[in-house]
């Protein structure tokens, strides 16, 4: 018994399992959840593009935040020593420690404020039930790109390890910067938990170009 396969443009893949599934409209406040794995696949548009729009707005501010903000503090020996990022990307731009400060100043500054920055631009207008901006279509495409280069949640837990072993051998004590690190954290998974790709770019695709 052959069976004929709906369009390709009428399947969509959960981003968890990949299991395909026959895309539906959904009733106003309803959730598609996948059959398999049973994490939700698509909501309905607005309020949810609302939601995650928020959210990318406080981690946007939390990261900035994170960045400026003394992160860690040390006492050894009579001496005292306050750090932000920055502070430590600036200390390591010279000799043969520079691509490591290149690489925090890419995988921690530049591609999470980048990524960040194309979701607001990308949404801002949508969930406001406005026509979206120019290139709302590639900024998201961007984010989307961008995520697995992401690290900031990467790096909390690396510096996390890091002073549980300095603790031994300095006072540390930890700044501002470390507490909005790991807020940064928690409203990025609550994000990209919350993100519905398939409504995202629906709206998207009804854009004008
Ligand atoms: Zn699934």
């Amino acid at each position: 018994m052959s069976q004929s396969l709906p369009p390709l443009d009428d399947l969509v893949a959960c981003h968890h399992c990949d299991t395909l599934h026959v895309a539906q409209d959904l009733p106003d406040r309803a959730r598609a959840y996948c059959q398999r794995c049973g994490s939700v696949m698509m909501t309905t548009q607005s309020t949810a593009i609302a939601r995650v729009l928020s959210l990318a707005i406080t981690a946007f501010v939390l990261l900035i935040a994170a960045i400026s903000f003394p992160f860690l503090a040390l006492d050894a020996k009579g001496l005292h020593n306050t750090t932000s990022v920055i502070d430590a990307v600036l200390a390591f731009n010279e000799g043969y420690a520079f691509p490591l400060a290149v690489a925090v100043a890419f995988f921690i500054i530049i591609i999470p404020l980048t990524r960040l920055g194309a979701l607001i631009y990308a949404l801002g207008p949508l969930a406001r039930d406005k026509p979206a901006h120019a290139g709302a279509k590639r900024a998201f495409g961007l984010a989307e790109q961008l995520r697995p280069w992401s690290m900031a949640e990467i790096f909390i837990v690396g510096v996390t390890v890091a002073l549980i072993k300095v603790a031994g051998l300095a006072a540390v004590t930890i700044g501002p910067a470390f507490w909005a690190f790991a807020g940064v954290v928690i409203v990025t998974v609550l994000k990209d938990q919350m993100i519905c790709r398939y409504s995202i770019w629906e709206a998207l695709e009804q854009q004008p170009d």
